[in-house]
């Protein structure tokens, strides 16, 4: 079947002002996502993962607009999302939803979680009435274990984890085909993170929606990803079939983050070798030239520092931007 989003070269460029610059001073261009290719299948699961500032947030606003982008194209349902009027995105944006990281702050306060779940719904559907939108709303709230009764409370009268099932319900309401959710438990305790994945693995069958699922660490998009995606300083270092990448990781740093993870075998995790990334990340806005992983990366050659690895397909599905893979 056809992906349902196609990304290609896409890059998003951010103008910051150097300290106590004066207004002549040039500016600094960050280059916060530089030419990223990937594809999402319908009903797929892609996992997102990187270090914190490689560009994973912006990366999900500029294919949601709403951040503006440098160059690049973001195809969806036959339509460059970058390049159609505001009224087209506006009929698309029910068609795609997001979460957030935080989900308190994600919810007004001062609207009831009735009005917050139907605010959408009232959106993108105008014609609706009354009695339809109060349905599903409760039908949806229901679905993610939030009790009717509760639909005239606000949203600090809820927990972290509940309020995060009130941002999924408010995302499902109007049945999009896709949701990008932008490190959806990151903020949750442990205990909550299982359960809150784990509906949303369950809504993703029912409803046979595609997720983007952005995370910080491999562990957390391990069981849901179909495929999982690694950004480092903005570029892909590798895109593979979720058992493949665990199993036999493609790029240097997909298996530094990989040595990084836990096992549960105490035994077999004092035996392991972790692979350190003991030098820092480079900042964003001066970049190595070339790979810009080589700064951190065990196998550096001379070639890594002058040329840009392509990200390249081995022909099992794995893709990898590195010139010694
Ligand atoms: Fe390491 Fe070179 Fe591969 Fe980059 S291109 S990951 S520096 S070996
Ligand atoms: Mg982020």
């Amino acid at each position: 079947s056809d992906p349902l989003l196609k990304v290609r070269d896409l890059k998003v460029w951010f103008s910051i002002k150097r300290d106590g610059a004066m207004p002549w001073t040039p500016h600094d261009t960050l280059k916060a996502v530089d030419g990223v290719d990937f594809e999402l299948m319908p009903g797929e699961t892609l996992g997102i993962v990187g270090e914190s500032g490689c560009g994973k947030s912006t990366l999900a606003r500029a294919i949601m607009r709403m951040v503006p982008a440098e160059a690049g194209t973001v195809m969806w349902l036959g339509d460059d999302l970058l390049s159609i009027s505001k009224r087209q995105m506006n009929a698309h944006r029910k068609e795609m939803q997001m979460i957030f990281q935080d989900p308190l702050a994600s919810l007004n306060p001062r609207m009831t979680i009735g009005q917050i779940v139907a605010e959408p719904l009232k959106t993108h559907f105008p014609n609706l009435k009354d009695k339809e939108v109060k349905q599903r709303v409760r039908e949806v709230l229901d679905r993610v274990g939030i009790l009717p009764n509760m639909i005239n409370r606000y949203p600090h009268e809820f927990s972290g984890g509940q309020c995060q099932r009130i941002g999924i319900a408010r995302a499902l309401v109007v049945k999009p085909k896709m949701i990008i959710c932008d490190e959806p438990v990151s903020a949750l305790d442990v205990s909550i993170q299982a359960q809150v994945i784990n509906l949303l693995m369950e809504l993703q069958e029912e409803m046979g929606l595609s997720l983007i699922f952005i995370a910080h660490d491999l562990s957390v998009v391990k069981h849901i990803s179909t495929r999982v995606m690694v950004l480092y300083l903005g570029n892909v270092m590798e895109i593979s079939e979720s058992d493949q990448l665990y199993r036999a990781p493609g790029h240097p740093y997909t298996e530094a983050l990989i040595s990084a993870v836990p096992i549960p075998d105490p035994k077999a995790e004092a035996s392991k070798e972790v692979m350190l990334l003991d030098a820092d990340l480079p900042s964003p806005l001066n970049p190595p030239s070339g790979c810009v992983f080589r700064t951190r990366c065990p196998h550096a050659k001379d070639i890594c520092a002058q040329e840009k690895p392509m990200l390249t397909d081995r022909g099992n599905g794995q893709q990898v931007a590195c010139h010694l893979r």
